[in-house]
């Protein structure tokens, strides 16, 4: 359904109506929503200062809650993904790098909030690298992601025939719930209607249950500028960790922490990948060569991780921020 943001959206019309299928998914068309609005959708307020305009959209930031919004929320769907310069493209060999190097933060949120035979729910799940350590953890784990290319990958690599859906959660099965804990990683600032798959991720936790989100931090310190996803159609939303905490709170859910990033390695990673974006406007195609050189990547990304340590006790120190934030919220 379009996200009429409590019937104070100034119009709504849906582009691409279609009907999922999920094993014939190739053949459908994922459902956009276009959401012109000028009212916030994390608190609802209606006063705005306008951060960015373009010949498409405008940025406006809440003057109560300090959230950035896209006017029009148009996100892209998934064909939109799936030519995307971050995530086409990809083969057994990455995604099971992505397995083997999984952020430990992540781990770590897996494996404080629940115990063995929990069920876990990973929502924008891609290849379900997440979901294939949560299960190899003892956990009854499922994900669920509009790409389908990326989920047919991780049904195969990782061996998660029935847990691995295409679609989003408005369209899970009733039995998809009753969950211990449903991550979103660095899916929130995607998507058009916030507040409509937050409320449905609070009815498909037990009561008790855990939601984890991480997100880029608008608060963060950005010498090198902004990431070049950081705008529509890609991301739609920008949180600080109070912005966000407060959503939260505000859809019933209880406060349980907040871990802000500040690594070095985040400053000069945006550098990079800024700069690769500018020389490159499609990914890489999957050869030998570039597997191989994606393999070096990953091993010197391991070793300016232990390179900045010392600079990011220094930030951390001096209360710097850089790109991502964890929200841990409780159903209470
Ligand atoms: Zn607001």
């Amino acid at each position: 359904m379009p996200n009429l943001a409590n019937g104070r959206a100034t119009s709504a019309s849906r582009v691409n109506v279609g009907v999922y299928d999920w094993e014939a998914f190739a053949n459908a068309q994922i459902e956009t929503e276009m959401i012109e609005r000028s009212f916030c959708p994390s608190c609802d307020e209606a006063s705005t200062n306008t951060v960015h305009a373009s010949a498409d959209y405008t940025l406006r930031r809440c003057t109560k809650c300090d959230l950035v919004f896209a006017d029009p929320m148009l996100g892209g769907d998934s064909s939109y993904y799936q030519a995307h310069l971050v995530y086409a493209n990809r083969t057994a060999l990455d995604i099971q790098h992505e397995r083997a190097h999984l952020d430990s933060r992540r781990c770590a949120c897996m494996l404080e909030l629940t115990k063995g035979g929990a069920r876990t729910l990973d929502i924008g799940c891609g290849c379900g690298a997440f979901v294939a350590f949560a299960r190899d953890e003892g956990r009854e784990s499922y994900g669920i992601d509009f790409n389908d290319q990326h989920i047919r990958l991780g049904k195969t690599v990782f061996n998660l025939k029935d847990s691995l859906m295409i679609g989003d959660i408005l369209s899970m099965p009733q039995e998809w719930s009753e969950f211990d804990l449903v991550t979103m990683f660095e899916v929130i600032e995607h998507l058009p209607n916030p507040e409509e798959v937050i409320s449905q991720v609070y009815r498909r936790l037990r009561k008790g249950g855990y939601l984890a989100i991480s997100c880029p931090n608008e608060a963060r310190w950005q010498p090198m500028g902004r990431i070049f996803v950081d705008y529509p159609p890609h991301h739609l939303t920008r949180w600080t960790p109070d912005c966000l905490r407060g959503f939260l709170e505000r859809n019933s859910f209880e406060h349980v922490r907040t871990e802000i990033d500040a690594s070095l390695r985040d400053v000069l990673w945006t550098a990079y990948a800024n700069r690769r974006a500018r020389r490159k406007s499609t990914a890489p195609s999957p050869t030998n060569a570039a597997t191989r050189l994606r393999d070096c990547k990953w091993a010197l990304d391991g070793i300016l991780r232990k390179l900045c340590l010392p600079f990011d006790a220094i930030l951390r120190g001096a209360h710097v921020g850089t790109m991502g934030m964890r929200v841990v919220v409780r159903k209470v």
